[in-house]
């Protein structure tokens, strides 16, 4: 049996907008993978953040945005592990949990560049292939020519989740920036205002 290529994406999410949903739409149609699962990261109660919404409130966003999309996959995983999460303990669960599944890291080229400050990085590349999409003034350093790494040119979006929060708090609008479905959710709810 060949196994399934699911690809993670990891985010705070917070709110999920068309900049994440072209990564993970490109990923999941116009590469090898046959899945992409977006996994919603936790709050570390270490470090609370006062303008990160409820863990749920951002999962059901990303649900919202993906709808019935049956390439893609809002994930929860890591609520329930132990916080902070990393990486490495995340997809090490995640292989034990779906042992026919063959599971693929997909990051930006900036996160590439930090990628040896992770925890166990080196078990990391060894063990996991990663799905790289370019981003401006990144090239992903050494690593880009890793054999377990490859690099996508994905469409790119010049937008970032703490530009939707500050447009919500000024009552601008947010229209186009997040898929429709999330942009009526936040119009009917007080999250980031
Ligand atoms: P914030 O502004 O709150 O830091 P963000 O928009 O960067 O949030 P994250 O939840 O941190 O969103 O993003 C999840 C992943 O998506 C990260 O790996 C991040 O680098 C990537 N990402 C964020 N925005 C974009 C974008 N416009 N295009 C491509 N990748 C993005």
């Amino acid at each position: 049996m060949i196994p399934k290529q699911i690809g993670l994406f990891f985010g705070s999410f917070n709110p999920v907008h068309v900049g994440h949903m072209i990564i993970a739409n490109y990923m999941a149609t116009q590469t090898p993978l046959d899945e992409v699962w977006m996994v919603v990261s936790p709050q570390n109660p270490l470090k609370p953040k006062a303008t990160l919404a409820r863990d749920y409130d951002r999962l059901h966003l990303v649900q919202l945005a993906i709808g019935d999309n049956p390439r893609l996959r809002a994930s929860d995983i890591e609520f329930g592990l132990p916080k902070p999460s990393y990486t490495i303990d995340t997809l090490a669960y995640l292989r034990e949990k779906h042992p026919h599944a063959a599971f693929v890291l997909i990051m930006g080229s900036d996160n590439l560049d930090t990628l040896p400050r992770w925890k166990h990085y080196e078990l990391l590349l060894r063990d996991y292939r990663i799905f790289a999409y370019k981003r401006p003034n990144h090239s992903g350093g050494d690593l880009a020519g890793h054999p377990n790494v490859r690099i996508f040119e994905a469409p790119l979006m010049f937008l970032s989740a703490t530009y939707i929060r500050k447009c919500l708090r000024q009552g601008k609008s947010v229209q186009y920036l997040v898929p429709d479905a999330v942009f009526e959710y936040l119009q009917q709810t007080s999250l980031y205002r």
